[in-house]
C-alpha cells in the first residue's frame, strides 16, 4: 500500500510499534489525531515527552518519580515499618490501585535469573538490605511474581534477610503460575497480599 503523506506514514508506524497495537488500530488513531483540533491531540506529545524528560527513579525505593524521593517514600502516612519488594513500578501501580497497602515498596528492577544473565548484583537488593537494616522495617512482604525468577527472587531475599529479625512474607498464590502481577485483578491481588505467609 502506498500513503499519500509521509508524516502521516510515520505517525502510523510509532504507533504500531507500542504494545498491543497493531497495524489496523495504529492507522486508526493517526486518522483520529489527524481529524481532532490540535489542543486535543497536542497534550498527548507533551506527556510523552514529559513522562521522558521528567521521570526518573527514586533513589530511596526505586520506584519512577520526578524528584530524587518519591511521593509514596514522602507521604508521612505510609507505615515505614512494612516494606513491600516488588519486580517493577507497574507491580507497584497493581498494588495501590488495591487501596489495602499501606507500606513503602522496594522495586528490584527485574528477578533473579541465571538463564537470561540476571544475577542478584544486577537488582536493587542490596539496597533492599541497607534500608531494611537502617529504617526499623519489621516486616518484608515479598511480591515478586509466581514465575520460577521471582520464586528463587525470593529465596534469596529471605536467605540474605533471615539472621536479620525481620519477618519476611510471601504474598500468598491467588496469582496464577507465573504470571505478572499486572495481570491479576484487584480482588485476587488484595487476597494474595491478605493472605501472604512468613518465609521460614
Ligand atoms: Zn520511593
Amino acid at each position: 500500500m502506498q500513503y499519500s503523506s509521509r508524516l502521516l506514514e510515520l505517525l502510523v508506524d510509532e504507533f504500531a510499534k507500542l504494545p498491543g497495537i497493531g497495524r489496523k488500530s495504529a492507522l486508526r488513531m493517526a486518522f483520529y489525531i489527524l481529524r481532532r483540533p490540535a489542543e486535543d491531540v497536542l497534550p498527548l506529545s507533551v506527556a510523552i515527552r514529559d513522562v521522558k524528560e521528567k521521570v526518573t527513579e527514586c533513589t530511596v525505593c526505586g520506584n519512577i518519580s520526578e524528584e530524587s524521593v518519591c511521593l509514596i517514600c514522602r507521604d508521612p502516612k505510609r507505615k515505614t515499618e512494612v516494606i513491600c519488594v516488588v519486580e517493577n513500578p507497574v507491580d507497584v501501580v497493581a498494588i495501590e490501585r488495591t487501596s489495602t497497602f499501606k507500606g513503602l515498596y522496594h522495586v528490584l528492577g527485574g528477578a533473579i535469573s541465571p538463564l537470561d544473565g540476571v544475577g542478584p548484583d544486577d537488582l536493587r537488593i542490596a539496597a533492599l538490605l541497607a534500608r531494611v537494616e537502617e529504617n526499623g522495617v519489621e516486616e518484608v512482604i515479598v511480591a515478586t511474581s509466581a514465575a520460577s525468577a521471582g520464586e528463587a527472587t525470593a529465596h534469596y531475599i529471605a536467605e540474605r534477610l533471615s539472621s536479620s529479625g525481620v519477618t519476611v512474607s510471601r504474598i500468598a498464590r491467588g496469582i496464577p503460575m507465573g504470571s505478572d502481577l499486572e495481570f491479576a485483578d484487584q480482588v485476587t491481588l488484595q487476597k494474595a497480599l491478605e493472605g501472604r505467609r512468613r518465609v521460614e
